[in-house]
Parts: C-alpha cells; structure tokens; sequence
C-alpha cells in the first residue's frame, strides 16, 4: 500500500512519499488533490491512520483501519487490547476529524 495507494477523496492513483513526522511515522501525500496522509507503522503501511476525537484528555486518537493500533496526540500508544472492545478504550462519543486541511480546498 501506501506509494500508488487509492486515494480515497479523488480516486487516483498518485499518492507519494513526503516525510516522516515524528520519526517513524510515514506521511504520504496525494499529488491529485493534495491529501496528507498518515501510514502506519505497526502493520507495514497496510493502514491508513484516521484522526478522531474523543472525550478524554488528550482527546485526539488516530486509529490504524487495518490493524486499530492506536495512538494519542503525543504519539503514546493507546491500542486496545485484543478481545476489549474499542469504546472502552476511547469512550463512545468517538468523532472523526479531518488531520489535515487540503490546501486547494481554500481556492
Ligand atoms: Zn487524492
Ligand atoms: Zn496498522
């Protein structure tokens, strides 16, 4: 995955390596619509990390959508355990958010 994935919002094909922030965290980019987007580190960059909001402090939560691993804004793991269901782990109230803004949408 990750280099010549879907790009979800724009249905190409031209997402590309930009950087890693932090450290061993892979950001791509999509050269179609400019999407940043976040590879996780657990599964090999099978998944894509989303970014939620939950009623905790920290209460950013990006979760990988192929393995859930799980991590809080300062990058501390959060990954439920296996078998413990994720409301548990981060309330119920689990809101998605947009990680970054796309820049050509401010045109
Ligand atoms: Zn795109
Ligand atoms: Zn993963």
């Amino acid at each position: 995955m990750a280099v010549g994935a879907l790009c979800e919002r724009c249905r190409t094909r031209s997402v590309v390596f930009a950087r890693e922030d932090p450290p061993g965290m892979r950001l791509y980019r999509c050269g179609g619509c400019g999407e940043i987007k976040r590879a996780c580190p657990r599964c090999q960059q099978r998944g894509w990390l989303r970014h939620y909001l939950v009623d905790a402090t920290p209460p950013s939560r990006y979760v990988c959508d192929h393995c859930m691993a799980t991590w809080d804004s300062s990058w501390r793991s959060m990954t439920p355990e296996q078998g413990v269901w994720p409301a548990e782990v981060w309330g119920e109230r689990l809101r998605a958010v947009v990680d970054y803004e796309f820049p050509r949408d401010r045109d």
